[in-house]
């Protein structure tokens, strides 16, 4: 059986691993727009702010040899013929299948494409983005940067930009950070926690009227306020759109089920992958590394002879790099709100039925591993909750709690 994986990212490197692992022999060919070994996405932030590049090639940097992969770079998919069980690149390269894991996860979303003419002007998604960005700020010794969207991964960028030295303004179009991270109150601590705490400069309730470039090269940016930036650097996190158009015609992410099958010889997973929330939430795309690692196990399982179901994905978050201010997120935040905050954090859970729906952590992550485990164990926690969530202890306590959840809380 010869299996073709478009995508070399955390789920393609996971899922042919795995068969590997299990001892799949037959051929397996990886096909990417990109020239690199499979990478995480997740330490991009770490390199951005200058960091050594320890752990970007998360499954060694000999993958497609260790692995005996024919490894096709630089070749991107634009069309997948699922009645023949083929795929074709826009090279002209045809390939065909036996069974296709479609993993392309998604791509940068600009506002204004037009932008991207404009010399300083970057995305933050890919490895490759990364080291034009890295190359461009010592080549132009870059001193001031723009990102603009304030979001988990726009402010990823600016606290890396920031720890490695350089002036940063953030641009967000809304009158909070994280929005879609945390409620209204959790959101307003984090984003006046972060201006205190950051030395970012934020422009809130904002956006980019226009570029000032000379010789096509970015000078500044003119907020529709009348603002003006000067920046050399912009970086557009403004979201994501899944890659889903070469197998779909759409871009909307594939839609699957439990088996994570698009139809019998495609198995699609990560973030190009429409999935039901394991708890609570609706069907949708949860774009983290842990979905992506879970779907891909399922599926090499599955091509391994098992017959496995995916559990659901989950849309658990924590921002922790480069500032000693955590926040995390998980669930839906509807139903009674339980709160503990004092001038430093903030927590909060939804309870419904008794159960954690969802929950708000700013500023300390030592509750998360607890809290994420109560959420996920579905434990009725309505009688002791406030108490947690009020007592301050170190992480080694919470750790020590977690071997005695259930009893902790039943009591
Ligand atoms: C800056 C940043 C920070 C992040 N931090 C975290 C974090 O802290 N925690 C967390 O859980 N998640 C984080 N994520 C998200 C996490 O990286 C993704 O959820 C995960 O990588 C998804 O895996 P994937 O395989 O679906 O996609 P990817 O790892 O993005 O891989 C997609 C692959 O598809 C290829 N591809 C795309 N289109 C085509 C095409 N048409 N033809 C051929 N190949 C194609 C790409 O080259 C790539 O190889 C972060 C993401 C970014 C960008």
């Amino acid at each position: 059986m010869k299996i073709v994986t478009v995508g070399t990212g955390m789920a393609a490197a996971e899922f042919v691993q795995q068969l590997r692992l299990g001892g799949f022999d037959d051929e397996i060919v990886m096909l990417s727009d990109e020239p690199h070994a499979p990478y995480s996405p997740c330490v991009i932030p770490y390199l951005l702010a200058g960091e050594p590049p320890n752990n970007v090639y998360w499954k060694g940097r000999d993958f497609y040899q260790r692995y005996r992969i024919t490894a096709r770079l630089n070749e991107t998919v634009v069309k997948i013929d699922r009645e023949q069980g083929r795929l074709r690149t826009a090279s002209g390269l045809v390939e065909g299948y036996d069974k296709l894991f479609f993993a392309a996860g998604s791509r940068s979303w600009f506002p204004r494409p037009e932008w991207l003419g404009v010399e300083g002007v970057f995305g933050f998604k890919t490895l490759s983005d990364m080291q034009a960005i890295d190359r461009y700020i010592e080549e132009q010794a870059v001193r001031r940067a723009v990102v603009v969207g304030g979001g988990f991964i726009g402010l990823d960028a600016a606290l890396a930009l920031r720890h490695r030295g350089l002036q940063v303004s953030l641009v967000h179009c809304h009158e909070r950070l994280l929005e879609r991270m945390t409620d209204a109150d959790g959101g307003r601590f984090a984003t006046d926690q972060l201006k205190q705490r950051s030395g970012i400069a934020f422009h809130m309730s904002a956006e980019v009227a226009s570029l000032d470039s000379r010789n096509g090269q970015l000078h500044g940016v003119r907020l529709q306020s009348g603002t003006a930036i000067e920046a050399s650097l912009l970086i557009v996190a403004t979201g994501f759109k899944p890659n889903s158009a070469a197998l779909t015609g759409v871009e909307g992410g594939v839609a699957v089920g439990d088996d994570l099958l698009a139809d019998p010889r495609v198995l699609v997973a990560g973030d190009v992958a429409v999935t039901r929330h394991a708890i609570s939430g609706p069907d949708g795309l949860y774009a983290t590394a842990p979905n992506a690692i879970a779907q891909a196990r399922v599926a090499a399982a599955n091509i391994l002879g098992g017959n496995e179901r995916y559990a659901g994905s989950l849309n658990a978050n924590i921002l922790r790099k480069h500032l000693d201010f955590p926040v995390v997120s998980a669930g839906l935040f509807e139903g009674e709100a339980v709160t503990f905050t004092n001038d430093r954090l903030f927590r909060r859970v939804y309870l419904q039925d008794g159960r954690i729906h969802g929950y708000i952590l700013v500023g300390d992550s030592r509750l998360a591993g607890y809290i994420y485990n109560l959420y996920v164990s579905r434990e009725s926690v309505a009688a002791n909750i406030a108490g947690i969530l009020a007592d301050i202890r170190g992480e080694s306590y919470y750790r020590s709690l977690m071997d005695l959840a259930p009893a902790a809380i039943n009591c």
